[in-house]
């Protein structure tokens, strides 16, 4: 039993996205799949197992312990590189479940190599370097050496990586040659001193970007999923849009000059107005903050949304649309017709990114893959 509103996830447009992103990198390198988060929006299990046989993908990257234990639950087997910071109570979890977590004190090897020692299994670990991000990472050459005295101590624990994040990779071209300036003195540093751990940086930003920062792997995120990281470019980019967010109008009225419609009765109809109402609110994640700014597409046309949006339901004007009828479908995001929908639209009517748009897709909004 189908609710009339649902997330329809094509995985061939993030196959497409990911040979779109291969195109951009050299042969040889390869390339990590960003799926933290629910992978962004559209579905952990199932967009991971998808990718599992997918050939162009070599590694998984999560943001949590908990994302890969449930990946390896479900049969993933690629390696899984856990972006994040791992809680010293996860490093058996870890162990155990062969996840790779990124580690960037002495503290952290110690804590990984004790949880080898209890399970019994050694582990691999991926070196995380502060190159200007300043959100967790080895921030000098001290902290460098010391984190190294800790894999020299730790031979159940093999420094297999090692990596770094650019701030503003898909708009400040000075400032990422910067951080990689300091990550490949780190790298060099490393490598004297007798690791050959894969160099990895590029996120969607700098694959997308005119310099080429390969190196052996690069992690693909926002744009796996078909959206631009500077949240301009996208329709120009050959990207996909890998979600569509589908509701059915579920009521139609027509209604004089002069009715307030909704919560606040902020919007008052200034002519004769057919409304229709969909079963889509700020609970399914169609943030409230899109009130009276965006369009829904129905029959191929864009459709105001009118009056406070809801938790549950929103309106649409549908005047000039007189064959609607209940039932019919309507587009939040995707394409119907020649129309089109982006994260990126809806991101710069409420101020944020296509990332937290597509991440906000509720739970309660199935998922389904054609
Ligand atoms: C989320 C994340 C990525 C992916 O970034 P996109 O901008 O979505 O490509 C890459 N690396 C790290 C460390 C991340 O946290």
């Amino acid at each position: 039993m189908l609710r009339s509103t649902y997330a329809i996830v094509h995985l061939d447009a993030i196959d497409d996205n990911i040979r779109l992103a291969r195109s951009r990198i050299r042969p040889d390198t390869k390339l990590l799949a960003v799926i933290k988060a629910n992978a962004y929006g559209h579905g952990l299990v199932a967009v991971g197992t998808h990718l599992d046989k997918n050939p162009d993908v070599a590694m998984f990257g999560v943001a949590l312990c908990e994302e890969g234990v449930s990946l390896r639950e479900h049969g993933v087997q690629k390696p899984i590189l856990i972006l994040g910071v791992t809680d010293d109570a996860h490093f058996d979890a870890v162990v155990q479940n062969e996840l790779t977590p990124a580690v960037f004190s002495p503290e952290h090897v110690y804590a990984l190599a004790a949880a080898c020692r209890r399970t019994g299994k050694s582990a691999s670990a991926h070196l995380k370097i502060d190159t200007g991000m300043h959100r967790i990472g080895v921030i000098d050459e001290q902290m460098l050496s010391d984190v190294l005295d800790a894999f020299d101590a730790c031979p159940m624990v093999t420094l297999s990586g090692i990596f770094t994040h650019f701030a503003k990779s898909e708009n400040d071209p000075a400032f990422t040659a910067l951080q990689a300036e300091r990550f490949d003195r780190a790298v060099a540093l490393t490598k004297a001193r007798g690791y050959s751990p894969i160099v990895h940086a590029a996120n969607s930003g700098a694959i997308l970007g005119q310099t080429d920062y390969s190196y052996d792997m690069v992690r693909l995120g926002i744009a796996m999923y078909g959206c631009h990281p500077d949240g301009v470019s996208t329709r120009e980019s050959g990207l996909k849009p890998a979600m569509s967010l589908v509701t059915h109008i579920s009521n139609l009225k027509k209604l004089p000059a002069g009715e307030g419609i909704s919560y606040g009765q902020k919007f008052v109809t200034v002519r004769d107005t057919v409304v229709a109402t969909l079963p889509i609110g700020y609970g399914d994640g169609y943030k409230r903050c899109l009130t009276g700014k965006t369009d829904v597409l129905i029959g191929g046309k864009r459709c105001p949304q009118i009056g406070t949006i809801c938790m549950d339901q929103l309106m649409v004007d549908v005047t000039d649309m007189p064959d609607a009828a209940i039932g019919d479908e309507a587009i939040l995001l995707g394409t119907q017709g020649d129309e089109m929908i982006l994260a990126d639209d809806l991101a710069d009517l409420c101020g944020t990114i296509s990332y937290e748009i597509l991440l906000s897709i509720s739970e309660r909004v199935p998922r389904i893959y054609p």
